[in-house]
């Protein structure tokens, strides 16, 4: 049986706040790492982006530093870039939010007021790239006694970043007496040296990239411009590709609804579909499970967070109508078919946004997944403005996370025009001179 949240022993507040963040289980570098840090162990976790790490130290880290005290951080999470630092931050206000705890976020990219305001406040957890943070201690406005906690995320990236001599200056001022968390996605010899370094007997919990998928099961992805597309393309499927037990999943639960809707009108029929999300109270869930196990539907329409560890082998086919953010869902996934010589099929369908996504599953399971034609029967529709603008939105994100000197191709296009404008008059200029 797979652990709960309670299981691992968080407090109420923090299981509401997880709750609302629609997680139903922890993920396995929650599962190992929570009890570590709630028993008060130096932790070294290797674990990609997409794996849960950011929750994996925030959740015990909320639980020890439990209530607002003093006027000084308890705890100090270090990230290597402006997005990573915002993300952690709006993570920790979010999971932390049945709580009076203060977090603040400190990065540099604009100037300090602000930020210098919100310590004058008062804060428990800061969030902060190492250089940023170094200038505000320098400049007398963070107090560093009371710190408890310390979290080095994506250290490798920090390294690769040039943060080593910050860090190695912020080691120095703040108390040797201390718990250490360190994250890396990858476990090179001088990510090993610096945990020697700085942790205090630590405990290494791994997510390895697991096992490869299935050989039986054939992948494919699908290219698609927007979300009525895929809901074309998935009517289809279901007209001609002699599907018989098949599980979608989706990334929210407006979406399942929305396939759910088209799938049970228009194609196979009420009787012949369940949709699984954690709406649906936890015996309509068990029904549904039960229904599709014993064959008497032969369609799930799931959301990524219902159906992790629900254990249904030997579908025909796995459709995620969206990329799984969650990399390693990928792996569980299809590995649902295929089982016991059976062949299966796993068809993905990848928005341009979702490219990103799903580059990284590639990666984690070491196999570039061919790309299927779309069928000439399926009508392509033209993508809603709001759509696209949304796609965009998230491509920019991605970069910034990436990048974090990659100034945003969507927010900041106006801008550049004019300074491509700016550029093109003096270049005329000068080849006038
Ligand atoms: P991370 O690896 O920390 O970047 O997290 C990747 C994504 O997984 C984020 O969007 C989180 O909100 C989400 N997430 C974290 N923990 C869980 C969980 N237990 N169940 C479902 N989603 C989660």
């Amino acid at each position: 049986m797979d652990k709960t949240f309670k299981d691992l022993g968080l407090n109420k507040q923090l299981i509401m706040a997880v709750e609302e963040q629609g997680y139903t289980e922890p993920t396995a570098i929650q599962e190992k790492a929570i009890p570590l840090v709630m028993a008060g162990h130096d932790v070294l976790g290797i674990a990609q982006t997409g794996t849960g790490k950011t929750a994996a130290y925030l959740l015990p880290l909320l639980m020890k530093i439990k209530y607002a005290q003093g006027s000084h951080m308890r705890a100090l999470v270090l990230a290597p870039t402006r997005e990573l630092v915002m993300q952690i931050h709006q993570a920790a206000v979010e999971l932390g939010k049945y709580t009076d705890l203060r977090m603040v976020a400190l990065y540099g990219g604009l100037g300090p007021k602000t930020q210098i305001e919100n310590l004058k406040k008062g804060v428990d957890i800061i969030v902060a790239t190492p250089g940023r943070f170094m200038d505000l201690y320098l400049a007398g406005e963070i107090g560093v006694k009371s710190l408890q906690y310390l979290v080095l995320d994506e250290a490798d990236k920090m390294m690769d970043m040039g943060f080593m001599p910050q860090i190695r200056k912020i080691l120095e001022v703040i108390p040797r007496k201390r718990k250490n968390l360190l994250f890396s996605a990858t476990f090179q010899p001088r990510v090993e040296a610096l945990s020697e370094e700085f942790l205090e007997a630590p405990v290494k919990v791994e997510i390895t990239p697991s096992a490869t998928a299935a050989t039986t099961v054939e992948q494919a992805v699908y290219r698609l411009p927007n979300f009525k597309t895929k809901i074309n393309l998935l009517g289809y499927l279901f007209e001609n590709a002699g599907i018989q037990r098949a599980i979608i999943f989706c990334r929210t639960k407006g979406v399942a609804d929305n396939v759910f809707k088209f799938l049970e009108r228009k194609v196979v029929g009420a009787k012949n579909i369940r949709v699984l999300h954690a709406n649906k109270g936890q015996n309509t869930r068990i029904n549904s499970i039960e229904d599709f196990k014993s064959g008497e539907v032969q369609v799930l329409v799931a959301t990524d967070v219902a159906a992790r560890g629900i254990d249904v082998s030997g579908v025909s086919h796995v459709i995620n109508f969206d990329v799984p953010l969650i990399y390693e869902d990928y792996v569980h996934r299809i590995g649902r078919t295929g089982r016991a010589r059976a062949e299966g099929v796993a068809w993905t369908f990848i928005l341009k946004h979702e490219e990103y996504h799903f580059a990284k599953i590639e990666a984690l399971i070491r196999t570039q997944v061919p790309e299927l034609e779309l069928p000439l029967g399926v009508k392509i529709e033209e993508t809603p403005f709001e759509e696209n603008q949304e796609m965009l939105k998230a491509i920019d994100k991605q970069r910034k996370k990436d990048d974090p000197t990659f100034g945003g191709a969507f927010h900041e296009k106006k801008e550049r025009a004019v300074t491509r404008k700016a550029k093109a008059a003096k270049k005329k200029g000068r080849a006038r001179k």
